[in-house]
């Protein structure tokens, strides 16, 4: 429902006023608080033919709005746009659930709001078909075309993890798990161990490295299972394979030198002996013997993955003329919009886990706008419920997100500035895992034509008004709409 208060001002609508109530879709006036007085007597009216329409009142609905029409020339910039990216958020038809997605049975009024009055479409992460990672999905959601600029993940978390990462430094993305006494992996992510890690982390952070001189470790948890590690010193190369075998019941895998370079060759050195030790510091330590205690995996050793140096990214004022802030409790995402000179706000209770405070991060959407005209708001629950494979989980984190979207409609004034929503990739909760589906995408906001589709879903964004764009053509089509684009020739 949109609030009073995001009505009042002037909203220019380069329109018929059918397409208004399209994309207002506002209380009905039998509910309408304003209704005891009468139209007539109110003298709601419009004043002339152009075709430009300007709203000047407070209303609940919209035969309660005084309407009035006068020519008004608007300037191109001081728009602001706010891009809600809903990880995982797209899916395939299930077959023992009516062939229907998690969106499509989800109710998602404000998704659907947002859907009818803006443009529709869908969206490939990176081009069709493309299985994206959300590290590479994300760089390109916000302009940076991951095959320039991405330089593995692990940078990303660690920036987003606090660690001040130098030139040089080689990070990981790690997880906690569970391997038997013959390094079989039982449990990748140690029964999705979420308390304690902080302890766990700092004997890991203690473990020196002997086989290969001249190299730190800094190591730090993050969310739930997830952790980074930094490697510094000298020599020191990204080119090197994973130690995470990435399935049950294999044996962990041995780091390779990816290149055969000699800075490859001592980095994944370092990786085997520091995985090693790992489990040895967390073998007996005593949180993993109440963990046995309780009948839960023990956290018993560190697994790598994802390594990656500092990315190096031209400044987004730079490339889009916009001051952006990042509301994210992924670490991953964190990093990006640290990288790209972003301001990171910190929000309490936005865990980047299956259980964050929406509310919290809608209030850091208002708190953003404030002095930024971009505000980048990434939800990272729909993807963990795909990959859990829980069809129910995901229907419910997605009807969470509607009321954060409801919240920002209301509260960002629609009338004046851009909402856009869309997704890093599909994860399929009968996959478990990222396809390379295209996701639906939504932008509203003024002078953007109604889609008028009723129902945000993966087929209805077929049938949207937008057609079928690439990641990268997000941020261009967001610029052009909040008037900060250069002129393209003269
Ligand atoms: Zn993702
Ligand atoms: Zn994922």
């Amino acid at each position: 429902m949109i609030s009073t208060k995001a009505l009042s001002g002037v909203y220019n609508f380069h329109s018929t006023d059918s397409a208004l109530i399209q994309m207002f879709p506002l209380r009905s006036h039998d509910t309408c608080a304003v209704r005891p007085q009468s139209r007539r007597a109110s003298g709601y009216r419009c004043e002339s033919t152009s075709n430009v329409l300007t709203i000047a009142a407070k209303a609940n609905c919209f035969n309660c709005i005084t309407v009035k029409w006068s020519p008004v020339v608007q300037p191109l910039a001081d728009k602001r746009a706010v891009l809600l990216i809903v990880d995982g958020m797209a899916d395939r038809p299930l077959i023992d659930h009516d062939y229907k997605t998690p969106l499509e049975f989800a109710n998602t009024p404000n998704m659907d709001r947002l859907a009818k009055g803006g443009l529709v479409g869908q969206l490939d992460p990176i081009s069709p078909g493309i299985r994206a990672g959300s590290d590479v999905a994300s760089l390109a959601l916000l302009g940076y075309d991951p095959a320039k600029y991405y330089t593995g993940r692990g940078a990303l978390e660690a920036l987003g993890a606090g660690i001040e990462l130098r030139p040089g430094d080689v990070a990981f993305r790690c997880n906690f798990a569970t391997v038997d006494d013959d390094f079989r992996v039982e449990d990748r992510r140690a029964g999705r161990i979420r308390k304690g890690t902080s302890k766990l982390a700092k004997v890991v952070d203690a473990i020196k490295i002997d086989s290969v001189p001249g190299i730190r470790t800094i190591f730090k948890a993050t969310v739930d299972h997830r952790a980074v590690l930094v490697l510094r010193g000298e020599k020191l190369s990204r080119m090197v394979s994973d130690v995470d075998p990435k399935e049950e019941g294999a044996k962990i895998a041995i780091s390779r030198a990816l290149d055969g370079s000699e800075e490859a060759k001592r980095t994944s050195a370092a990786i085997n002996e520091f995985v090693k030790r790992s489990h040895e510091a967390l073998r007996e330590h005593p949180l993993n013997q109440e963990r046995a205690n309780d009948g839960e995996r023990a956290a018993n050793i560190v697994l790598t993955r994802g390594a990656g140096t500092i990315p190096n990214l031209p400044s987004f004022k730079s490339m889009f003329d916009l001051r952006g802030c990042c509301i994210s409790g992924t670490p991953m995402v964190q990093g990006i919009a640290m990288a790209a000179g972003m301001e990171v706000m910190d929000v309490k209770g936005a865990t980047g886990g299956i259980k964050t405070d929406y509310e919290a991060k809608a209030k850091a959407v208002i708190e953003g706008s404030k002095d930024k005209n971009f505000v980048l708001v990434h939800v990272k629950a729909p993807d963990i419920a795909g990959h859990d494979g829980d069809f129910k989980g995901k229907v419910r984190t997605l009807e969470e997100v509607d009321t954060l979207v409801g919240h920002i409609i209301d509260e960002v004034d629609i009338g004046l500035n851009y909402v856009a929503l869309t997704a890093d990739h599909a994860t399929p909760v009968g996959y478990g895992a990222h396809t390379g589906d295209p996701v639906p995408v939504i932008i509203g906001g003024p002078d953007v034509p109604a889609s008028r589709v009723l129902k945000l879903s993966e087929a209805s964004a077929a049938r949207g008004n937008l057609g079928r764009i690439r990641g990268l053509d997000l941020m261009p089509i967001i610029t052009d709409l909040v008037g900060r684009s250069r002129l393209y020739g003269s």
